[in-house]
């Protein structure tokens, strides 16, 4: 390897989840709650961002659907076949669904959203075979950071007063 490769960032599977935890930070900063998620097509970055529903008004903005968009008008494609998810927090039913549609390669994710999540509530069980794409799954990658990031945000909320009902509130609020 020459120098010049060897000084070269690896771009492995920590390196995205990496800029995933990054967008979850600046998510939580802006009062969202702190979820990331980025797009990869061919080794690089297409489309990096936070939940936005808080300050979007809009409930389906979480990161990876706002995520999916962004890749898919930067690629000029709607379907981002070949590519891959990288989300901090487990997927819910509305993005794993909407990364079908995409037809989203591979899907890493990283802490368990045991009361939202599309494996871990067995829904994906359930509804498996209206999927018409399977995509590739690694679950739990770097999810100890992802998990602390929950946490203390719903800490603070609740140190503020905030009483969420929701279930990474009771999740992660703890
Ligand atoms: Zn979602």
């Amino acid at each position: 390897m020459t120098s010049a490769g060897s000084m070269r960032m690896i771009k492995d599977k920590f390196y995205f989840m990496k800029r995933a935890l990054t967008q979850a930070e600046r998510a939580g900063a802006a009062g969202e709650v702190p979820v990331g998620a980025v797009v990869v097509a061919d080794g690089a970055v297409v489309a990096r961002c936070g939940n936005a529903s808080i300050g979007g008004n809009d409930p389906a903005a979480h990161a990876e659907i706002v995520a999916l968009r962004r890749a898919a008008r930067r690629l000029k494609n709607y379907r981002l076949s070949d590519t891959e998810m990288y989300v901090t927090l487990e997927p819910c039913l509305m993005c794993y669904g909407a990364m079908v549609q995409a037809r989203i390669k591979k899907l890493y994710f990283g802490a368990a959203d045991p009361k939202g999540g599309i494996f871990s509530t067995g829904a994906f069980d359930k509804v498996a075979d209206i999927f018409n794409h399977r995509i590739d799954i690694e679950a739990g990658l770097m999810q100890e950071s992802a998990a602390k990031m929950l946490k203390e945000f719903f800490q603070a909320r609740r140190g503020a007063g905030a009483v969420e009902r929701d279930g990474l509130e009771n999740r992660y609020g703890g």
